[in-house]
């Protein structure tokens, strides 16, 4: 017989099996992908290994991403993916949505971040938006027939909403809109574009939704970027743009928790390309270890270079686990904050790791890693770029320090 105490743990282990599962990962971890979310993954590597891979080099080459790539996205339902089909989504969950950004970041996250910036402004409008805002907007978006952008960035602050200095003057019915964003993607592309402006009555930041290409809508050349080529950055002048009230997402200076809560899941888009970067530079590498030979010895047989592409694999898997644990948070987490606090753990460690494990691929291929058809170049530039977007280290390390109770 037991002894009692090991029965009293034994009747509880039983009662908690019958008692619904609290929403606590470390509570419900499994690592399977359930049927969906396998045909999402299938279906986006194929898409990338046939469509996204053979067009890398003229992505690179043109800094314009060819039309077969939006027309596959578009016929994939690739746009969409983690939104309710109700409002022209995919219906899948964020965990679907991260697996197809994985692949799509092993080619080009320029390509990829069309459709994350889309979805990021798309994610404002589902949580934030009103009804008639969702079904006025995101069916299109969602389908890349239109192109939403998200901007918040001004020649100001990219990290400090206090900072910004664009301004929403109520004029009757209307806000009339005046400032400057920086380094908007999409900001070329027709669609809507979620604006942060300080508005005149709480002097406090307010989302507003802006038509691109409305009057007094102008954007400066392209940035001539070292990275996520395909995709334009451009900045915005916004010149007396007249918007009907109703525009307004969410509350009257409620910008700033639109804008912490919201970034939350574009930290998981950048986080899913960079661990397909890793993944990426780790197929590269392991093929270019395998194939190179010295005295007649493929250069994997050394020690040295084992150890470099065991530690790779390891910190690939490390990463993947950290995306696909918060995209699981981002779609059974219903407290935005904690997210928030969730996607900031995974932006710093992940893009980290990523340059590093982009770095390591760079030392295996040696002095041919630099150059361009052997590819590990572009993902490690993409990296570069990738640890600075939706907010820099230390920004992520303040947010965590913050959760954490520091002062
Ligand atoms: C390819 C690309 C695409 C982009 N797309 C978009 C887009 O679509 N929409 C958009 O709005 N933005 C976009 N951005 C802008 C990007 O998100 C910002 O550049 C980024 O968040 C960093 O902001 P910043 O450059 O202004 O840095 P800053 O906020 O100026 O920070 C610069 C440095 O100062 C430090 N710092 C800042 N504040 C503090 C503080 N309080 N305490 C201590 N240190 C501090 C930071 O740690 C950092 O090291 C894009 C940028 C790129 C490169």
């Amino acid at each position: 017989m037991v002894n009692d105490f090991l029965f009293k743990l034994f009747l509880e282990r039983k009662s908690l099996l019958k008692s619904p599962k609290p929403k606590e990962w470390r509570e419900n971890m499994d690592f399977k992908l359930s049927k969906e979310q396998l045909l999402i993954q299938k279906t986006a590597r194929e898409f990338a290994d046939t469509i996204l891979g053979p067009n890398r080099e003229e992505i690179e080459r043109t800094n314009d991403i060819p039309q077969i790539v939006f027309d596959s996205l578009c016929e994939l339902e690739l746009g969409g993916i983690p939104h309710d089909i109700e409002y022209g989504g995919g219906g899948g969950d964020y965990l679907s949505y991260a697996l197809a950004l994985e692949q799509m970041g092993r080619y080009s996250s320029g390509a990829a971040s069309i459709v994350t910036a889309n979805n990021l402004s798309m994610n404002a409008l589902a949580k934030f938006g009103t009804e008639e805002q969702k079904r006025k907007w995101m069916a299109d978006c969602l389908a890349l027939k239109s192109f939403s952008s998200f901007a918040f960035t001004e020649p100001a602050t990219g990290s400090d909403p206090k900072s910004i200095e664009s301004t929403a003057k109520r004029d009757g019915d209307c806000f009339v809109i005046n400032g400057t964003k920086r380094f908007i993607t999409n900001a070329h592309l027709p669609g809507p574009m979620i604006i942060f402006a300080k508005d005149d009555t709480t002097g406090y930041p307010t989302a507003f939704l802006i038509e691109k290409f409305c009057e007094g809508y102008s954007i400066s050349e392209r940035w001539d970027k070292i990275g996520f080529l395909g995709s334009h950055v451009n900045d915005v002048y916004m010149k007396n743009i007249r918007i009907p009230a109703k525009n307004q997402i969410g509350d009257l200076g409620g910008g700033y928790k639109i804008l912490r809560q919201n970034i939350a899941f574009g930290k998981l888009s950048i986080s899913a390309l960079a661990l397909g970067r890793a993944q990426g530079s780790l197929e590269i590498a392991v093929d270019y270890a395998k194939n190179k030979t010295r005295r007649g010895v493929p250069i994997s047989n050394y020690g040295t270079m084992k150890y470099r592409l065991a530690e790779m694999e390891i910190n690939t898997e490390a990463v993947r686990t950290m995306v696909y644990r918060l995209a699981w948070i981002a779609s059974n987490w219903t407290d935005l904050d904690q997210i928030a606090k969730e996607s900031a753990k995974t932006k710093s460690f992940v893009t980290r790791v990523a340059t590093d494990v982009c770095r390591d691929a760079l030392q295996v291929l040696g002095s041919y890693a630099p150059m361009k058809e052997y590819r590990v170049e572009q993902l490690y530039r993409d990296s570069c770029i990738g640890e600075l977007i939706e907010g820099v280290q230390d920004v992520q390390h303040m947010i965590i320090a913050g959760h954490m109770g520091l002062k």
